[in-house]
């Protein structure tokens, strides 16, 4: 979801460094025991999703429990907290951190009441058009507590609950939101989860002993000691039942084309979460491999900026030995994990500081030394310009650097903060001018089709906005990759499983 600074839609506010999100969702339904602590254990799971705000929304068949707190899961909760919410049924987020967004009014679940009953929603994504349907729903009475476009959703909801099921009131919905999501909603007791129709945000089902799961990430049934079921279609409902014993799925939308966001196997979900398909490590390690096969250089060592970087490297050392070539892997680099969040720093000065306080170089790998570098992603640069810095003055001979993804050229409007398009070292530099600026004795990123390739796609269903500028969705003064008339809906057809 978007915070309270608009919905990002149009592109003078998608320009400004507003907040633009990435989330973590939950829901869960049990046979006979409370909810709330196995979506608690579910979020923390999701941590890594968001570090802002932590809720838990919960009902017990006559009401609605929730609580919701800014900070991590861990902070965001006591254990009396979650032994206030009552209910088998229940939903939970994290959300993303975001420069300045200290607005609880924004941290989900958001709950609405009305006549007929309670609503809970989580959102991971960003809609295209939450501004429109603000207006059009502000006109029709609704008043809005915050100015983000969950709030828009779960009014949306409520509104056509007044004449359908839950089924009915998420299809008509859907009909009306344009842009990325990936919901866990509650009515009353029922929990429900939906993808949009192009798959953008991840969104997996899975199976507890005694009820059912919906998370972003599989990593989070793991935890649960459950098994994955499979990953939510793009435009498919998956309805829990309230005791825990089963579920109904509806493909509401029909798909031509899926949009499933490339950078999520990149950098932000977990290595061990399995997306579409796609076990994430493999997927990184695949990569890795590709980056030699593209652009491999046989020096001394390879070492991966810890941690995104590990598996690139990993995959990149062995593709290069079963070519014969010498280089080994290495730790070069030593990360102080209690320094977080050095991308959302608000100031440069503070980033650089950030990336020194949270780096330092293992001497003995790197003096004298030929080193290869692996990263994920360049985003402003600050990160490789530092490290590079650093590798060289712990007496590295030589520094190349390697990228695990193609040039971040343009911004991102559906979910990941990717800093403002002014401030992509990419957006108006050339391969060989970031070189220069990095310092680095060579770089190179991967291309496109060695993305499509590791996470067993064709490009045309991804969502490369980010890399190529042209988007799979109508962002108003971006240019697009495709037909983005609005999906259809379905005739509520069963789905084959
Ligand atoms: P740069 O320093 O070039 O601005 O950012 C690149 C570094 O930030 C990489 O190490 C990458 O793993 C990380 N990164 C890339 N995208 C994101 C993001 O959306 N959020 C955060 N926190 N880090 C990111
Ligand atoms: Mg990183």
């Amino acid at each position: 979801m978007q915070t309270g600074h608009g919905d990002g839609a149009t592109p003078d506010r998608a320009t400004t460094d507003e907040p633009r999100e990435k989330c973590g969702v939950v829901g869960v339904s049990l046979a006979d025991r409370d909810a709330a602590r196995p979506v608690y254990y579910a979020l923390y799971a999701l941590q890594h999703r968001g570090q802002d705000s932590a809720g838990i929304v919960t009902h017990d068949g006559f009401q609605q429990h929730d609580h919701v707190e800014m900070g991590l899961v861990g902070d965001a909760f006591d254990e009396a907290d979650v032994e206030a919410l009552a209910g088998s049924t229940g939903i939970g987020h994290v959300r993303y951190p975001t420069a300045g967004s200290v607005d609880q009014s924004c941290a989900q679940p958001f709950t609405v009441s009305f006549n007929s009953g309670s609503l809970g929603l989580s959102h991971n994504g960003n809609l295209v058009n939450a501004d429109e349907l603000r207006d059009e729903l502000a006109g029709l009475g609704h008043a809005f507590t915050s100015d983000g476009d969950t709030e828009v959703i779960a009014h949306d909801l409520a509104r056509n609950l007044l004449d359908g099921d839950l089924l009915h009131a998420v299809r008509e919905t859907m009909g009306r939101i344009h842009g990325s999501y990936s919901l866990t909603v509650m009515h009353d007791d029922r929990v429900l989860g939906v993808r949009d129709p192009r798959g953008n945000r991840p969104l997996v089902v899975g199976e507890l002993d005694d009820g059912y799961v919906l998370a972003s990430e599989s990593a989070a049934i793991d935890v649960l000691d459950g098994d994955l079921v499979r990953d939510v279609r793009p435009g498919e409902a998956i309805l829990l039942d309230a005791d825990g014993t089963g579920y109904e799925s509806r493909q509401l939308f029909e798909v031509d084309d899926t949009a499933h966001c490339f950078f999520e196997h990149v950098y932000f979900a977990r290595p061990d979460s399995v997306i579409d398909g796609t076990l994430v490590y493999d997927a990184r390690r695949e990569l890795g491999g590709a980056l030699w096969r593209e652009s491999g250089i046989d020096t001394d060592v390879v070492m991966p900026v810890p941690d995104s970087g590990r598996a690139f490297a990993s995959g990149y050392a062995d593709a290069a030995q079963a070519d014969d070539a010498s280089v080994e892997f290495a730790e070069g680099l030593m990360k102080n994990r209690y320094v977080g969040r050095t991308f959302i720093m608000p100031t440069q000065d503070e980033r650089e500081r950030a990336v020194r306080l949270k780096l330092n170089p293992i001497r003995s790998t790197v003096e004298g030394k030929s080193v290869t570098l692996i990263d994920d992603s360049i985003v402003r640069g600050t990160t490789s310009t530092q490290l590079v810095e650093l590798l060289r003055d712990a007496g590295a001979e030589s520094v190349h650097v390697r990228i695990g993804a193609p040039p971040i050229v343009a911004p991102c409007y559906f979910g990941i903060d990717m800093a403002t398009r002014e401030e992509l070292i990419a957006a108006d530099k050339t391969t060989a001018e970031i070189r220069e600026t990095v310092g680095a004795d060579s770089l190179a990123y991967l291309s496109v089709d060695a993305v499509a390739a590791a996470l067993d796609e064709v490009r045309e269903d991804l969502c490369l906005g980010c890399v190529t500028g042209e988007y799979p969705y109508d962002v108003a003064g971006e240019a697009t990759d495709r037909d983005v008339d609005r999906p259809s809906p379905t005739g509520l057809a069963e789905a084959d499983d």
